[in-house]
């Protein structure tokens, strides 16, 4: 391992590497993601300039099982986080109740009946399916290896740590008990379960608001419609306008293509009805997921969250039932924003290289969908899509045309960098010599998510410091107040070395030229 990096790098890779499995064993999951990803990015830089074969494959799978750690931590956190979210599952389990009571039925004689969605109800177009005859661009699913523990100098606290991310882990996987393994239908018991029956008493206590009409997603395989509801479907988002620095004309952008229809659907009629799709463009990390939920809070609109690596990685071959579902949700739920990250990968040009059948198969139910889409006539069952890709010119044609409007989210400007440090550092302490215009201007050329992480870096070196050298048990007895010590400029600057900037300027010249070709001010 000595192949690579200065010795002085390997220290502070091993002291990393046990600062984070220390804080993730006293439960302090924040703090341990930042080493942990502090110290991936280490290894990741080093590992490209390490010359032995050998050496190279075994940074690499330190990097791998560290990797995993850091998911198993974030995977508590989000454990954590969802055992606190209010009873805003109740739609949700109503959702999936009625599928499993009705049992999965034909998809056709669910979309005619009257009782779930009227009359009136259009037609649903059929899909064009073209021929197989393109490589996969789909990756197959990776397979989870087991964490390894390197060798530390505290061998005892890393053991404990270990055990403890690991049990997390397998926690996590155990935390949907009713999923069924995955590729395996539900059994068919479950299906014929009575309303109110299986599941006991939680059921009962499921909250029904009068105006709900039960949604009757028959045809669905149940693992679908669980994950849908646990992967995209996301509610509480409170993320508003003010989390979001800079980007003003994004925001007005934004306001007016998807908020203000939502708000005053009766004026977006006719010729000025609303955009059937949104697509953000810019760099990686400028904001524009937090852009999507802020529209979404602000819109008070149910949030369907879709990555392209949920739609196509997990679920080759019924993606595009996944996309079929996923309106049918929005629609139920409306009114609804769907946004959908890296929509390029979803939908890249026809034809191209990697085009396989399957995604062909997404990309045209995605295009019916949208197609079918038409909002303006059903104020409050609006469904918009919003979409955002950091690779614009890899979207497919037909698909840049539904997303008719389309917005530039730039690298910050000097005031945006400045509104985004003071987010990042508001509960931070901060040393005299800090000046926030000062450090705004060394961070020229970095995205907001590199922003974030020299914040967080800056913000826990005095703490790095404080616990240099000390033991579980020593940190263990640390008042709180003993870590939390101010922030310095040179706090500042050290992180800065650390984090580069993840945007090169040939990168913005060719959004640029996209944006002035295809753009929409
Ligand atoms: P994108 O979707 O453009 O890749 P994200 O919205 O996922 O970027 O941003 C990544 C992280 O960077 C966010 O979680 C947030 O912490 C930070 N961030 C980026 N831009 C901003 C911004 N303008 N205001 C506040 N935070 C930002």
């Amino acid at each position: 391992m000595s192949a690579i990096g200065s010795s002085k790098e390997l220290s502070d890779i091993d002291r990393d590497v046990q600062s984070a499995r220390e804080l993730a064993l006293l439960g302090q999951y924040e703090q341990a993601s930042v080493f942990y990803e502090g110290v991936i990015k280490l290894i990741q830089k080093n590992v490209q300039s390490c010359p032995e074969p050998r050496a190279r494959d075994k940074w690499l799978t330190m990097r791998q099982n560290l990797t995993v750690e850091l998911q198993n931590v974030k995977n508590i956190v989000r454990i954590l986080e969802s055992m606190h979210m209010d009873g805003g599952k109740g739609g949700n389990r109503r959702f999936e109740e009625y599928h499993e009571d009705r049992g999965a039925g034909d998809y056709d004689d669910y979309r005619n009946d009257p009782d779930v969605f009227g009359p009136q109800q259009p037609p649903f177009a059929r899909v064009q399916r073209p021929p197989a005859n393109r490589r996969s661009n789909i990756p197959a699913e990776k397979p989870v290896s087991k964490p390894v523990v390197p060798k530390s100098n505290n061998a005892a606290a890393n053991r404990v740590a270990q055990a403890r991310i690991n049990a997390a882990g397998a926690a996590n996987q155990k935390a949907s008990p009713n999923q069924p393994a995955k590729g395996k239908a539900a059994p068919p018991e479950s299906k014929a379960a009575p309303q109110g029956a299986a599941g006991g008493k939680d059921r009962d206590k499921v909250p029904v608001k009068a105006e709900d009409k039960p949604f009757e997603p028959s045809g669905y395989d149940k693992d679908l419609i669980e994950l849908l509801q646990r992967d995209i479907l996301m509610r509480n988002l409170n993320i508003h306008w003010s989390d979001i620095a800079g980007n003003a004309d994004a925001k007005r952008l934004l306001d007016e293509a998807v908020v203000l229809p939502m708000w005053m659907p009766n004026f977006f009629t006719g010729i000025r009805r609303p955009w059937k799709g949104v697509l953000m463009v810019g760099p990686p990390g400028t904001g524009k997921t937090l852009l999507a939920k802020a529209v979404a809070t602000e819109c008070g609109t149910t949030f369907f969250n879709v990555s392209s690596a949920t739609m196509t990685s997990k679920w080759r071959g019924e993606s595009e039932k996944l996309v079929r579902l996923l309106f049918e949700m929005a629609r139920y739920y409306a009114p609804s924003t769907i946004f959908i990250d890296e929509i390029d990968s979803l939908c890249s040009k026809r034809g191209s290289e990697s085009e396989h059948e399957s995604s062909r198969r997404v990309k045209s139910e995605l295009l019916t969908q949208m197609d079918g889409v038409d909002s303006g006539n059903e104020p409050g069952k609006m469904v918009m899509v919003l979409g955002a890709t950091n690779f614009p010119w890899d979207i497919d044609e037909a698909l840049r045309r539904r997303l008719e409007k389309r917005i530039y989210i730039p690298l910050p400007d000097k005031e945006g960098r400045r509104q985004l440090l003071e987010i990042c550092l508001k509960d931070i302490k901060l040393a005299p010599d800090v000046s926030l215009d000062a450090i705004a201007d060394m961070l020229d050329g970095y995205s907001g998510a590199d922003i974030n992480n020299v914040c967080r870096d800056a913000a826990m070196m005095a703490m790095r410091r404080r616990i240099s050298g000390l033991n579980a048990e020593e940190i263990k007895r640390l008042d709180p107040e003993e870590v939390d010590l101010p922030t310095t400029h040179e706090d500042f600057q050290i992180a800065l070395k650390k984090v580069s900037r993840s945007v090169s300027n040939d990168d913005l010249k060719r959004y640029e030229d996209w944006m002035k070709e295809y753009g929409s001010t």
